[in-house]
């Protein structure tokens, strides 16, 4: 009794033979073995069967019938080869299009860029005849795709049908998405890759609809039969198979081709490569902004170091001069006299260039001490001090509405000093004027005075200064950020290191903001600063 199986056949089964004028049938079942590759858990299916009717009564012998099943299990076996060896040459041109991919991504500056320049392979990467690259709300789309807006609502309801492995595909997607309704001539089948979900960045490839006409033996709708009379006499409607086995056919609509399981695979596979190529950029990103830190630190640790260690010799040159001017003046003649004079200015001068070095490399080691402070306050105090120091009059225009920020007072006071003395200092107008406001980023954009590329500070208040000074020709404009950088010899306009706006571009954008100026040579300058980052606001 060891292979003895008990199975009882349907009546309905029976009955729907018996309408065919069947008396014996045999059914040899294919069922197809799919061992669970790339995520897809291992499943058997009914793939097919072999079925052979008889008009007269007939029984299988034991042996046939064991026959008969063998037969079924070879067949099943060498259905999966067949399915495996099926478009090998498809496959082979998919592989291709996926290594070129690669070698793609890798050359290009950006994913977008990589993924759309060879439009044609990523169409045919799936076989498809529309898709659509998603980086947010930027969206790219290529061949035949539904409109834009439907895409990033698409992309929306996407995002939640994504699963484990990020894969996600249909060929009747008005089925499960019923928006599709309205675009789905163009799009019935739908193949999509996620690369991250956080950053909402996905491929999503399109196939429009196919009508086909499948062939039925009846049509299989018109199973169902109406019986009456039960003993009650009561009419009751039971489930019966049909009667008519003439060609039956069928329309089917708002489907599209199949996606090919080598489809989804290449589609799978090119989202690994590119996830892969993501996380190889973070990484490296995240490694030089680590190394650009340190060397950062490292500069200014050496700065700082350096020109503390200079200060001292420089000290000693400078004493020694001053000694045998006072202890040899006899024995030298003027000329010896005046050269050393002008030694003791060279080492004043290296001494004035060392310490605002030493002041450059301080401003990047020193934490920040952030208050809320009053810069109406902060300014008038500012050009107090500035009064003091400076014998010329010169007229103040303060705005009184200068508003508060969260800044570090000292850092901001230097920032306003030093510009606010640029300003009297390169001036050879009668009166000087120097006018210090405010104004809304918002404001500054809509009279072209934001920077371009400067959208991000869109929340920020931008403070300037104003002078009605020489002016800087427009080719310095750049120039008089960096260190040391002078536009005028050493003695014209009272001299200075040339360190005066690096330090305040620093002071700037240890704020997270942003400097710049706009000048008319002869006319005047305005520098314009923000002093909170684009969102702190
Ligand atoms: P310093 O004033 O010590 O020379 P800064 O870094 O403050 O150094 O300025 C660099 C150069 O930019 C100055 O030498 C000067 O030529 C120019 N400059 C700065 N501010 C102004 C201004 N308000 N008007 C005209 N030129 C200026």
């Amino acid at each position: 009794m060891t292979f003895s199986t008990l199975r009882s056949v349907s009546p309905l089964h029976i009955e729907y033979l018996g309408n065919m004028g069947v008396r014996a049938t045999v059914a040899i079942s294919l069922v197809q073995n799919n061992p669970g590759q790339n995520n897809l858990a291992k499943t058997n299916h009914l793939w097919g069967m072999v079925v052979c009717h008889h008009t007269t009564p007939r029984t299988l012998s034991f042996e046939r019938r064991t026959i008969c099943e063998f037969l079924g299990q070879s067949i099943a076996m060498e259905l999966a080869t067949k399915e495996a060896n099926e478009n090998i040459d498809y496959k082979l041109s998919l592989k291709q299009m996926q290594s070129r991919f690669v070698t793609a991504l890798t050359q290009s500056s950006s994913l977008s860029e990589g993924l759309t320049q060879n439009p044609d392979d990523l169409l045919a990467l799936t076989g498809s005849t529309g898709v659509a690259f998603c980086d947010g709300d930027d969206i790219t789309l290529i061949g035949q795709t539904p409109p834009a807006n439907e895409v990033s609502h698409l992309v929306a309801w996407l995002s939640k049908q994504f699963d484990q492995s990020k894969v996600y595909h249909t060929a009747a997607l008005s089925k499960v998405y019923t928006p599709a309704l309205n675009f789905e001539e163009r799009t019935s089948g739908l193949l999509a890759i996620s690369i991250s979900q956080a950053q909402r960045l996905c491929v999503v490839w399109f196939r429009p609809e196919v009508l086909q006409t499948v062939n039925w033996a009846g049509n299989p709708n018109s199973a169902k039969t109406v019986h009456s009379g039960d003993k009650a006499g009561a009419e009751t409607e039971i489930m019966s198979p049909r009667r008519s086995f003439a060609l039956w056919q069928q329309t089917v609509e708002r489907r599209s081709q199949p996606w090919k399981p080598c489809e989804i695979e290449a589609a799978q596979e090119l989202q690994t490569a590119v996830i892969g190529l993501v996380l190889r950029h973070a990484d490296e990103l995240a490694q030089l902004n680590a190394e650009l830190a340190h060397s950062n630190t490292e500069l200014d640790a050496f700065a700082y170091i350096a020109s503390h260690d200079l200060k001292e010799p420089l000290r000693g040159i400078y004493n020694y001069s001053s000694f045998l001017i006072e202890d040899y003046g006899d024995a030298l003649d003027q000329d010896g006299i005046d050269k050393l004079n002008t030694l003791m200015r060279l080492t004043q001068r290296m001494e004035n260039l060392i310490n605002s070095l030493l002041r450059y490399s301080r401003l990047g080691r020193a934490a920040l001490v952030i208050d809320t402070v009053d810069i109406h306050e902060l300014v008038n105090n500012v050009i107090e001090m500035v009064k003091m120091s400076k014998s010329e009059t010169v007229d103040f225009q303060v705005s009184p509405t200068l508003p508060a920020a969260r800044v570090d007072r000292t850092q901001v006071a230097e920032l306003f000093t030093n510009l606010i003395t640029n300003g009297i200092k390169y001036n050879n107008k009668d009166p000087k004027q120097i006018t210090i406001g405010h104004l809304s980023a918002q404001a500054a954009q809509e009279k072209g005075i934001l920077p371009a590329g400067s959208e991000h500070l869109i929340n920020s208040e931008v403070y300037f200064v104003q002078d009605n000074g020489i002016g800087i020709r427009e080719k310095h404009l750049d120039l008089v950020f960096r260190i040391f950088k002078r536009l005028h010899p050493p003695k014209r306009f009272g001299g200075g290191t040339g360190a005066g706006l690096t330090i305040s571009k620093k002071i700037v954008e240890r704020h997270q903001g942003t400097i710049w100026l706009q000048s008319t040579y002869g006319e005047g300058s305005t520098f314009y600063f923000t002093l909170t980052g684009p969102k702190a606001e």
